[in-house]
């Protein structure tokens, strides 16, 4: 008898997890999960709508509510230690399925789209379960009269809706169930459209391979994007982690004001890369063109580059270069960097964007279109553009496209203003032969994060997030990980101070 090794595509996940049950959709419809490097379809997938959301919103709160879930921290350990064993006995179907359902390439399956993840997303909040502060005491306090004791004590917040991207979607999805379950709440993760399967793995393996209760971790699939606003709506949801656009991220604050949503926004960004005058330009310039890995499509990408004006020429031609040089094209292949863009729609995104700087004024040197050789996938050439005044609708806007903007500045001043010259604040990195005075520019930088000299800070003990429209609240990290909490400060008489005379003047006595 053969044995059939079982594949990503063999083992692809087409249900939903609500309440402990792999299950269909209520309607029964199903919808298609497409390669966005060949535009074929890979197969199917529930597709939930309002019944669905509002089910497994039912589910999570039950959950919440009636098991010890919240409470049983040796209970969230060891669901998390199954997990993290179910998904590394998995990790190569995973990498297969993200490769064709994200059209990632797949060497960056080795960082940041899967190992990486997969390293640290679970086991850090794990480990916090055990090392976390969760109550402290306050001294005596004195209030009214009466002398109490008084303890702070950090509580789980309740029922999370964990919205996904579709650009880094294991990763994202696996830092919010991490955080959101180590720290005691119940979940409805709602991934991307575009990206569905990694996320019903994970609802599989809950549900197969975890003493995770029913109901605590719920993944709800639809190709309506309204059916995940039902998350936004619900009374029942305490908190939405989102993760995605910044014009999402409005909306999801103004449909959660009615119900008073606590929201943990991460948004989009318009990242510099100052390159200061006393730089290294031949081992610091050529390396923008990393803008192109994953087609551009990474939020704290670093999409323009700051030079000095005097070396301006000098740059664009290094970058020239580089970006003539960058591998792209078929995401399995493990030496292309740049795969295609997600959707035809983003690739058109991308296309109309670029047009745009062009017509306000920035000067295209290289790409700017659909390859010629690249005829199917959603694929758009490594770009370049040089936007001399800093003005234009490419310096300003996210592009989400493997596209470069180089622009000079005069100044260190110069440099931090335009680095600081747009809506967003997520990320930046400034390259100097003195650290103390790359670190100095980046203190200015008014973002969530900075790198300096090539320094990289992911990681699941690091914040990340942003300032201005870049979002609010931290996904990772100490900062992260207590936005998942409430905080409740309980008091009680303490016994009476000696020294002191006199009791509460709120006593109530006999008359
Ligand atoms: P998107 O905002 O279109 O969608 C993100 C998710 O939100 C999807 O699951 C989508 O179905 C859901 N959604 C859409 N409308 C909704 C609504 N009204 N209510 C509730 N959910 C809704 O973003 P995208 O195109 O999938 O992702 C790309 C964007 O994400 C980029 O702007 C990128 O910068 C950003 N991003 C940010 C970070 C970060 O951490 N800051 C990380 C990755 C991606």
């Amino acid at each position: 008898m053969t044995e059939t090794v079982p594949s990503w595509e063999t083992t692809a996940e087409p249900r939903m997890l609500i309440d402990g049950k792999l299950v269909e959709a209520a309607s029964g419809r199903r919808f298609d999960n497409v390669n966005p490097a060949t535009e074929e379809v890979l197969g199917t997938v529930a597709d939930a709508d309002a019944r669905d959301m509002s089910a497994a919103i039912g589910a999570a709160r039950r959950a919440f509510d009636e098991t010890t879930w919240s409470t049983d921290r040796a209970l969230r350990k060891r669901g998390l230690e199954q997990l993290q064993i179910a998904l590394e006995g998995e990790q190569e179907l995973l990498r297969g399925e993200l490769v064709a359902e994200v059209g990632t390439p797949l060497a960056i399956t080795y960082g940041p789209q899967l190992d990486a993840p997969l390293e640290d997303g679970l086991r850090w909040p794990m480990e916090m379960i055990d090392r976390f502060e969760w109550e402290r005491d306050l001294p005596v306090g004195t209030a009214f009269g009466m002398r109490s004791w008084r303890r702070v004590v950090k509580e789980a917040a309740g029922v999370v809706g964990a919205v996904i991207p579709w650009n880094f979607p294991f990763e994202v999805m696996l830092q919010k169930v991490g955080q959101a379950l180590a720290t005691g709440n119940t979940l409805i993760v709602k991934p991307a459209p575009d990206t569905p399967w990694n996320a019903t793995r994970l609802g599989r393996l809950v549900a197969e391979q975890t003493d995770i209760p029913p109901g605590v971790v719920n993944v709800v699939t639809s190709s309506d994007h309204l059916v995940g606003e039902e998350l936004t709506l619900d009374p029942r949801v305490d908190i939405i982690s989102f993760t995605g656009s910044t014009a999402t991220g409005r909306r999801i604050m103004e449909k959660g004001a009615p119900t008073l949503k606590r929201l943990f926004l991460e948004l989009g960004g318009k990242s510099a890369h100052i390159v200061l005058d006393d730089a290294d330009l031949a081992a610091t310039v050529p390396g923008a063109a990393f803008v192109c890995v994953h087609a551009g499509q990474g939020c704290a990408m670093l999409t323009r580059l700051l030079v000095p004006r005097d070396r301006l020429h000098e740059s664009v031609a290094m970058l020239t270069e580089a970006f003539g040089a960058m591998p792209y094209g078929d995401p399995t292949d493990a030496g292309n960097l740049q795969g295609p863009q997600i959707s035809a729609r983003q690739r058109e995104r991308v296309l109309e964007y670029i047009e745009r700087g062009v017509e306000e004024g920035a000067r295209l040197v290289l790409g700017g279109g659909r390859p010629a050789h690249l005829p199917k996938g959603w694929y758009v050439e490594p770009t370049l553009l040089v936007d001399e005044t800093a003005s234009t609708w490419v310096s300003k806007e996210e592009i989400f496209g493997p596209v470069l903007v180089v622009s000079p500045f005069d100044d260190d001043d110069d440099a931090v203003r335009i680095a600081n010259d747009t809506a967003y604040g997520l990320s930046g990195m400034v390259s100097s032969a003195s650290e103390e005075r790359a670190l100095a520019v980046a203190r200015r930088i008014r973002s969530g994060t900075v790198g300096v000299n090539g320094g990289i800070f992911y990681g699941a003990d690091a914040p990340f997030g942003g300032y201005k429209a870049s979002g609010y609240g931290r996904q990772n990290g100490i900062e992260g990980f207590e936005q998942y909490l409430e905080t409740k400060t309980i008091s009680g008489p303490a016994p009476a101070d000696p020294s002191s005379p006199g009791g509460s003047f709120l006593s109530v006595g006999p008359a």
